[in-house]
């Protein structure tokens, strides 16, 4: 972390979890487990149907409510896509933006993870990109060029001045929901690695003032060792975010002065 340039954010992905009405007594449970949250930023990634519910009972506890996808298009016929508009009209502040499961899932290329960027930039809100490298990857030393060109791509056309709202998220793919985390010296290493590359395009000052998370069986347990490291700014939280007292726990280890 380094809050002198940027902001720490702990963000959790529900994924494919949870009903319109279990967010209320998730909201309660965080309630009574936060106490004062003054050194982080938070953020829960719930699925479409939820969100109404989450931006009613996450106000007070001042948690940004975001998608966990979102159309690149801005309107028309597209069945069963949800537009930024209509994210931004809801009262959602985030989008994460390039998910590995969407990438895997649902045939999400660059090209597609770009045009999102873009989309959910123009709409005034903050993308949560995700980019990380898979097991075979890294086995052959590919990660840092992997992973420099999906931070490129996904930057493609975007202006200096938007910058300051786009979060990267490094998520090697063999670590999100394996519980087999990548260990403090890799997160750092890809981590300083891809503020390198925003460097490389747009200096040092709008480099400098980039949150990159790091996301990829983030527990209680090793949160305080990740957060620890200075370009790590933050998580990205998959099954602990289900949990109140694990998220929780994350949070607090975030939260320290
Ligand atoms: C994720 O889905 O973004 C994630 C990091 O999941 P998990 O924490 O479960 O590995």
């Amino acid at each position: 972390m380094n809050r002198k340039y940027r902001k720490t954010v702990i963000a959790g992905n529900w994924k494919m979890n949870k009903t319109p009405s279990q967010v209320k007594d998730f909201a309660e449970s965080l309630k009574a487990l936060i106490g004062r949250v003054k050194w982080c930023d938070i953020v829960i990634c719930a699925p479409f149907v939820d969100l109404p519910a989450g931006i009613r009972q996450f106000k007070d506890l001042h948690v940004g409510v975001g998608a966990q996808n979102v159309s690149e298009h801005p309107s028309g016929a597209y069945t069963g896509e949800v537009s930024v508009e209509m994210l931004r009209d809801l009262g959602v502040k985030y989008v994460i933006v390039g998910h590995s499961e969407r990438r895997q899932y649902f045939g999400e290329t660059d090209d597609t993870v770009n045009k999102k960027v873009l989309a959910v930039l123009e709409a005034g809100l903050q993308p949560i990109v995700c980019v990380g490298e898979s097991l075979d990857q890294r086995d052959k030393g590919l990660t840092l060029d992997f992973v420099s060109c999906q931070v490129k791509a996904a930057l493609a056309g975007v202006a200096p001045e938007k910058m300051r709202k786009v979060i990267f998220a490094y998520e090697p793919i063999w670590a999100i929901g394996t519980g087999r985390t990548a260990t403090a010296h890799q997160a750092a290493e890809v981590c300083h690695h891809i503020r390198a590359v925003i460097r490389s395009i747009y200096g040092a000052r709008v480099a400098r003032s980039v949150t990159i998370q790091y996301g990829g069986s983030m527990n209680d347990q090793n949160a305080y060792e990740l957060l620890a490291q200075p370009d790590i700014d933050g998580g990205l939280i998959g099954g602990a975010s289900l949990v109140p007292e694990k998220f929780a726990a994350i949070i607090n280890a975030a939260n320290q002065e």
